[in-house]
């Protein structure tokens, strides 16, 4: 660890608003939606406990007493982090696989959920049963069959694997990018074009 020194300097951290983007072992972010982020003191925490490299930082240096450094920007995984299990099915997730649209009429405001096969019906609440749907959609649709009420959804409800949810996900770039993620979140665009 080539940044510890023994200069004893008091702790006075104060940047909070250093958050280190955290990369798998292959440098695929861990989440892009929400992006995987740690509060810095994890990072630094991880890289002290050796579960990380740190692949760039802030020019930004943290102080205690018993090491000084820069300030993790973005790190790897040192332990590849099978990214082939089920999502969790969750608000937040759902919503991601539809886009964050009513898959009736694409408004984007007031989403709920709505059961395609009623719940009166014997409808289950699973990723096959369950979409995005706007509160008026889902107000005429009732508890009605979709067939019923002539309103079919854009999209088949289906259970996503994490790498379509963070296929998604790049499509909601967070609000704040630190210029040293760039690189690790987006380093494909150039080709796709
Ligand atoms: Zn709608």
């Amino acid at each position: 660890m080539g940044y510890v020194d023994k200069e004893g300097v008091m702790s006075s951290i104060d940047c909070n608003n250093y958050p280190c983007l955290v990369l798998n072992a292959d440098y695929q972010p861990l989440s892009y939606l929400p992006l995987s982020l740690w509060p810095w003191q994890e990072a630094v925490k991880a890289v002290f406990l050796d579960r990380v490299n740190v692949v760039d930082n802030y020019n930004k240096v943290i102080r205690s007493e018993n090491y000084k450094m820069m300030a993790p920007s973005v790190v790897s995984l040192k332990d590849y982090v099978s990214q082939d299990r089920a999502p969790a099915f969750t608000k937040f997730n759902l919503f991601l696989r539809d886009g964050f649209k009513c898959v009736y009429c694409s408004n984007a405001e007031e989403l709920t959920f709505d059961h395609l096969i009623p719940r009166r019906l014997g409808g289950k609440t699973t990723w096959e049963n369950i979409v995005a749907a706007c509160t008026r959609c889902n107000f005429k649709k009732g508890g009605r069959l979709p067939g019923e009420v002539g309103m079919v959804p854009k999209l088949k409800p289906f259970q996503p694997s994490i790498h379509q949810l963070q296929a998604k996900g790049r499509k909601f770039p967070p609000n704040y990018l630190h210029t040293t993620w760039a690189d690790y979140l987006y380093w494909d665009v150039e080709l796709e074009k």
